[in-house]
């Protein structure tokens, strides 16, 4: 099949190699022009485990191919699948001018029969609205072509993108026509595993699915976290309680684990989105106030457990003349993206309070740069953070700070003090080699 992707990031170039990697002709799409220009040459501008090789190969192939040229792209291709950005707006409704900048540009160049796909994730309403940009540019145009919007929003996670899409849980298409539901099917037949299904449904509820799945598993991790704080004030140990609860099939292991707080350009916006939805129909998602809200406080836990180990409270100044070691910037392991991530929030404070910092992550070390400047400081590995510093604060769960040695991270530390946003490790085992551990609901401090 002859696809086109519009929006060549986390979302789009992920979906657009893997359906090169099934045999489809795919043309990647940007308005990027140096992105457009880099990939051409081979470098790719995020990082995703197993991404570079796999588009390597479909080059080489000739099955996937990287353009600046929309009208091109829609010449070619059958199916245009829209995979460009949509921020939070200042009144936290998405913002969907790049979706329907797209769609009016699609509506100005094509010239026959087109399925147009929102992988984007858009509130519901947005394919009405897609459709009317589009059918508004045809008029524009004098011409009557016919098209169908699809609503087919992605569920991958960055870090095991490849993965996620090649072997999904599950597919949602939202279409309203037998013809264009079938062509979807048969483009992600390829996909289908023993496990995996496609789930197929009316536009406005594959709309609602994505927000309601993303607004469930921020509030898991709410949820997660507030029992944990919990724990620590009543000494229960929440990794017991993580697994006393999640053996019930009703509950279930995933997303149950307590941390500094989620991030990402998904769940903080989408929550926000669909809290605005609710909002413009005269309702309040009480629960999903109370998981921001919660997720906010949550972003200051680790730094509350430092000013308590120093026994001083959050005024500015109260950390003057103390340096940090930071393990972890990225939002979650395996990935360089920073958005919204905790450790933003994290250090400032630790600046405002007067600290200074020195942090270590394995990929989003370009993209701290952009964020913190000379703010703080950058090491080439994770234990050239420690010199000099009077404590460690682990942000980011990659694996490579899971076993390290600690031996060396007492000599380099002047006090052998660890603040874990991660539960990486055992409170017993830290505290038996000497460290004053501080962790997520294993305080123990009642
Ligand atoms: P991104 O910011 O990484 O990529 C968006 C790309 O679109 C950029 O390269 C940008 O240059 C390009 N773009 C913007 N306007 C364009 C235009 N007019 N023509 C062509 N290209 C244009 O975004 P992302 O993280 O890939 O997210 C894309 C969408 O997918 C969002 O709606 C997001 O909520 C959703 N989503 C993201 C994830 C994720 O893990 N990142 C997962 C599921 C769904």
């Amino acid at each position: 099949m002859k696809i086109a992707v519009i929006g060549s990031g986390y979302v789009g170039l992920v979906a657009a190699t893997c359906f090169a990697e099934t045999g489809n002709h795919v043309i990647c799409v940007d308005i990027d022009e140096q992105k457009i220009e880099n990939l051409k040459k081979g470098i790719i501008p995020i990082y995703e485990p197993g991404l570079e090789p796999m588009i390597q190969k479909n080059v080489e192939d000739r099955r996937l191919f990287f353009t600046t040229n929309l009208p091109e792209a829609v010449a070619e291709s059958l199916v245009l699948f829209i995979a460009v950005g949509t921020p939070s707006g200042e009144d936290g409704s998405a913002d969907l001018q790049y979706v329907l900048a797209v769609a009016r540009s699609i509506g100005l160049c094509m010239d026959s029969y087109k399925i147009i796909v929102d992988k984007s994730t858009v509130p519901v309403g947005t394919a009405e609205k897609v459709q009317a940009a589009i059918a508004q540019a045809l008029q524009e145009r004098g011409v009557d072509i016919e098209f169908d919007v699809v609503s087919n929003p992605e569920f991958l996670k960055e870090g095991a993108a490849i993965d996620d899409f090649m072997k999904p849980d599950r597919v949602v298409i939202g279409a309203e026509n037998v013809r264009t539901l079938e062509i979807m099917k048969e483009l992600y037949s390829p996909f289908m595993m023993r496990q995996s299904r496609i789930i197929t449904m009316d536009v406005r509820s594959a709309e609602m699915t994505k927000y309601a799945a993303n607004a469930m598993l921020a509030t898991r991790i709410s949820f997660m976290n507030e029992i944990a704080n919990l724990c620590d004030l009543v000494g229960a140990d929440v990794s017991s309680v993580r697994e006393g609860i999640g053996s019930d099939s009703r509950i279930g292991h995933s997303f149950l684990y307590p941390g500094v707080g989620y991030g990402g350009s998904c769940f903080p916006k989408d929550v926000k989105a669909i809290m605005r939805t609710a909002r413009e129909h005269g309702m309040k998602l009480q629960v999903l106030d109370a998981v921001e809200e919660v997720n906010k406080r949550q972003k200051e836990v680790l730094v509350d457990k430092v000013l308590n180990h120093y026994n001083t409270s959050a005024v500015a100044g109260a950390l003057k003349g103390r340096h940090f070691a930071v393990w972890g910037l990225s939002f979650k392991a395996n990935t360089d993206d920073m958005r919204e991530s905790s450790s933003i929030v994290i250090i400032r404070e630790l600046l405002r309070l007067g600290a200074t910092i020195c942090a270590y992550d394995p990929e989003a070390m370009d993209e701290a740069r952009k964020i913190f400047g000379d703010a703080i400081h950058y090491a080439a590995g994770q234990y050239e953070t420690l010199e000099n510093a009077d404590g460690l604060l682990i942000i980011t769960e990659w694996n490579e700070f899971r076993r390290p040695d600690f031996e060396r991270i007492k000599q380099s530390l002047k006090e052998p003090f660890i603040a874990d946003g991660r539960n990486l490790y055992s409170p017993e085992k830290m505290q038996q080699m000497g460290f004053t551990y501080r962790c997520i609901g294993r305080d123990r401090t009642p």
